[in-house]
């Protein structure tokens, strides 16, 4: 329902956290944050209200991290329990990804990775394409907007889906398609969100992303491209309105 994705120099988590409350208006039965770090990628995920993750964040903190992603859950796909809550993990826990929308193809896709061996664990939609940019990683080069490209390719439905992986911490990656994805260009920092109201006290320069694209955001770079890798006309906006 409400996604947040931050790469830059302040407390990411808090950033992420504090951007999916301004996107509670839009109605939600769950939250969770991930953050990727060296070891593998950190997530806290619960049912109900974002004061439920609050406590959870409280009792055990995510480290320190320059980049972060969340995510408000509303349900199409499973009911709304912790497992199904996002972020969703990979088999080895070295991505994860969150999601807005149906991946109407998820059945078929979900028994092809049982068929190749992976476990999944809820009874999301959603959980498919943490196992498919897992397969995707190494082909691609360990680039993780090659590897969204990839899966993007393979989905159909309506999606807007936001991943980080322990490998490349310093990069958040975004794709969307019926569904939308904006782009928060800060100085030294930069926001992928659902909506601009999840980023706008902190920038107000915002990049809509167009059907079917990606976006990889540092803390210093914008990149976008279609799901075939070739660069992608976008529209650049400053949000002067307020919310
Ligand atoms: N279809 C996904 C699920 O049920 C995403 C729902 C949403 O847009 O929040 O988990």
């Amino acid at each position: 329902c409400g996604i947040v994705g931050y790469v830059g120099a302040s407390s990411a988590v808090d950033i992420v956290v504090d951007g999916l409350r301004r996107l509670e208006y839009r109605g939600y039965d769950s939250a969770g944050v991930a953050v990727p770090e060296g070891g593998g990628v950190r997530v806290r995920k619960r049912a109900g209200k974002l004061a439920n993750l609050q406590s959870a964040l409280g009792e055990d903190p995510l480290p320190t991290s320059g980049s972060a992603m969340g995510h408000t859950r509303w349900a199409t796909h499973g009911a709304p329990t912790d497992p199904n809550a996002h972020p969703h993990i990979d088999c080895d826990g070295r991505l994860a990804v969150v999601h807005n929308g149906i991946i109407e193809n998820f059945a078929a896709l979900r028994a092809e990775l049982e068929a190749n061996g992976h476990h999944l664990t809820s009874e999301t939609d959603t959980e498919a394409v943490a196992h498919l940019l897992e397969e995707a990683w190494e082909p691609s080069g360990r680039d993780l907007a090659e590897a969204m490209r990839r899966v993007c390719r393979r989905l159909d439905g309506a999606f807007t889906l936001v991943a980080v992986h322990a490998d490349a911490p310093d990069v958040v990656v975004g794709a969307r398609r019926n569904s939308p994805l904006v782009v928060g260009r800060g100085t030294g920092e930069n926001f992928l969100a659902s909506d601009v109201a999840a980023f706008i006290e902190h920038t107000r320069d915002a990049i809509e992303l167009g059907q079917d694209q990606v976006v990889a955001i540092t803390a210093a770079d914008v990149t976008i491209t279609d799901f075939d890798g070739k660069p992608a006309q976008t529209r650049e906006y400053h949000v002067d309105w307020d919310i």
